[in-house]
């Protein structure tokens, strides 16, 4: 497991309290009703703790499929993620429809990666099929890469349909000018560590998107165990890009918290612009 130790944690500033009023919750492993699928979805069952697994050795991802039955996939899965994106995808398909609207936001601190989830209902449509927004939370530096090429951070947009299928919309960070856009965000990260969760108030999901919705899709996986195969992956093509402090924050909370890529087997990548 990664250590979130006292020496990672930051002062919140008064600029940022004003806007994170940070809330104490009783046990951190409790999950909130109607729990979403998260980085912490390693939880096997009610009253137990979670699995043990982390980015490195002996519980790292080479060994993810061998520490719980439920993990097996992890291991034996013929369709993981993330993968390389190849530089010749060929296929096209349905735009993404957004449906955010601003909205309070609860970050928690997973012991992976902090993570944001709405208090009101978000959703997206793709291809007819309405997914509601779960939470956001990131990997630093990135999990996908396209055509070979990593970036500092990737963000994660995970989302339900009805039937139980996830659609992720995942965001590349590239390294460069500060972005206010994501500056809520970003201080929440610490102050998430500090206090068990942080709340982000007024915040539109579609303020932290690239102007292009123009994405990469295929069929894939959780990235972190139980590793399952439901997943519409919507990898946006443009990155975003955000300042080297706000990159330091994020990794200061949590870094290399990155699945290496998967093989591709015989998925196609697709590539759609809307
Ligand atoms: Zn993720």
């Amino acid at each position: 497991m990664r250590s979130t130790s006292m020496a990672t944690r930051k002062t919140v500033t008064a600029s940022s309290s004003a806007v994170l009023l940070a809330m104490i919750t009783g046990c951190a492993d409790t999950a909130a009703p109607g729990a979403s699928p998260t980085d912490s979805s390693a939880q096997t069952a009610q009253g137990e703790a979670p699995a043990q697994w982390s980015y490195e050795g002996a519980t790292g991802p080479q060994h993810w499929g061998e520490l719980e039955d439920e993990f097996t996939t992890c291991g034996t899965g013929a369709a993981q993620s993330p993968i390389n994106v190849p530089g010749d995808p060929v296929l096209s398909s349905e735009p993404i429809e957004l449906d955010y609207t601003a909205s309070d936001f609860q970050a928690r601190d997973t012991g992976h990666t902090v993570e944001l989830e709405s208090t009101s209902p978000q959703n997206i449509t793709v291809d007819g099929t309405e997914y509601t927004f779960k939470q956001m939370h990131y990997h630093a530096p990135s999990e996908h890469t396209l055509d070979g090429v990593n970036y500092a951070a990737e963000f994660h947009f995970v989302h339900q349909s009805d039937d139980g299928d996830l659609a992720v919309i995942g965001v590349l960070a590239a390294e460069g000018e500060d972005n206010p856009a994501w500056s809520l965000v970003i201080e929440a990260v610490p102050a998430a560590q500090d206090e068990d969760s942080a709340e982000v108030t007024g915040l539109a999901l579609s303020s932290l998107l690239p102007e292009s919705l123009d994405h990469y899709e295929y069929d894939g996986s959780l990235t972190t165990p139980p590793c399952s195969e439901n997943v519409r992956w919507l990898l946006l093509q443009s990155p975003i890009e955000l300042g080297t402090t706000q990159i330091s924050e994020l990794r200061s909370a949590h870094s290399d918290n990155n699945r290496p890529t998967q093989p591709l087997n015989d998925r196609e990548v697709a590539q759609v612009d809307q």
